[in-house]
């Protein structure tokens, strides 16, 4: 397996969550090079000062960032996290105009400076954003992705590890689908250390009920309101969940991750961008693993599509 250490990481966004995606890729030496772009000067300029004082510390690398979308030249990978952000009691669909507005600003430039980089989309809605980058930029579905459920399934496994006093590694679950409120947690095909969760019943260890299950789904979906609430945005665990998808792009780690991607003939389903489990390595994504599904989780993966499709076309996408 190839790896690039040497590469250029561009952050489209320099607020709380391109942020916090620089200084965990920074204290893992993801890459050599991280550059920001966002139109704030004065922000972008404190983000970049704060972040150098730390280099210290870290390996070796260089953060610089400007309102000149030229600092983007060569990256190897640009991440997208500007754009609105969710306000208490507003859904992510809510952002969908106002930050297809911001891709269509930005992306085309993005890509015409660094026309050899992946792109890995995080605004929100995220599938649907993800959607109307492919159709902005025209590159191959491969090469423009979102983080997707990739923080949800963190989630999830976190919630399922703390109920039985796992450690979360050993937890293989998957949220699939839209990230955001019609997403759908892959119990059938959740294990523990090779046990499938079903079958999960270990004294000491306890097992789940329905009830239980539930409340974990209800948990994860309310997860990043539960943030927001108490301060604003979500910022680590996405920050941790993206600087673990660039170590699996830029070190071409073929890791399997829920990333957000174009569908074509996936159970039926065709010309829209949802999250599945699929490999991801320097190339970018591969199509989605036949996970396998019951009969409900298939339907509930239909309905989070059907949902996305409407808000994309209504777009104009
Ligand atoms: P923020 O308000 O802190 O930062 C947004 C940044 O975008 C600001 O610095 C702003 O100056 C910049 N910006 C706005 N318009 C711009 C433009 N035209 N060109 C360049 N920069 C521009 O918001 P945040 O908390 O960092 O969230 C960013 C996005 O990430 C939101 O859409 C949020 O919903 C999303 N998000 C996604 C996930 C996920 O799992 N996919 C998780 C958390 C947040």
């Amino acid at each position: 397996m190839s790896s690039d250490r040497a590469a250029k990481i561009g952050i489209i966004g320099a607020g709380s969550v391109g942020a916090t995606i620089a200084y965990a890729a920074m204290i893992r030496g993801v890459a050599r090079q991280i550059s920001f772009f966002d139109i704030a000067h004065a922000k972008v300029t404190a983000e970049v000062l704060d972040l150098n004082h730390g280099m210290l510390y870290v390996p070796p690398g260089t953060v610089e960032g400007s309102d000149d979308i030229e600092v983007l030249r060569g990256a190897d990978v640009l991440v997208m996290t500007a754009g609105a952000k969710q306000s208490p009691g507003q859904t992510r669909m809510d952002l969908a105009q106002a930050n297809a507005n911001i891709c269509a600003k930005i992306l085309p430039r993005a890509v015409e400076v660094a026309p050899d980089a992946l792109l890995l989309m995080v605004t929100n809605p995220v599938d649907v954003v993800t959607q109307v980058a492919i159709a902005l930029t025209g590159l191959p579905w491969q090469r423009v992705f979102g983080s997707g459920t990739v923080l949800d399934s963190s989630r999830f496994r976190f919630l399922v590890a703390r109920h039985c006093g796992v450690a979360v590694q050993n937890v293989h679950a998957y949220i699939a689908g839209e990230h955001g409120d019609s997403e759908i947690p892959l119990w059938s095909s959740a294990t523990i250390g090779a046990i499938p969760l079903s079958q999960w019943s270990v004294k000491g260890h306890g097992r789940l009920t329905a009830a239980e299950k539930d409340a974990i789904v209800h948990n994860v979906k309310d997860a990043a309101n539960q943030v927001i609430a108490g301060k604003g945005a979500t910022n680590y665990a996405i920050g941790l969940s993206v600087t673990n998808i660039l170590e699996a792009l830029l070190h071409d780690e073929r890791r399997v991750l829920p990333l957000s991607g174009l569908l074509e003939g996936y159970r039926g389903l065709d010309d829209v961008c949802l999250s599945l489990p699929r490999i991801v390595g320097r190339k970018g994504i591969e199509a989605p693993l036949p996970i396998p599904m019951t009969v409900d989780e298939e339907a509930g993966l239909h309905e989070s599509a059907k949902r996305i499709r409407e808000v994309v076309r209504g777009l104009g996408y």
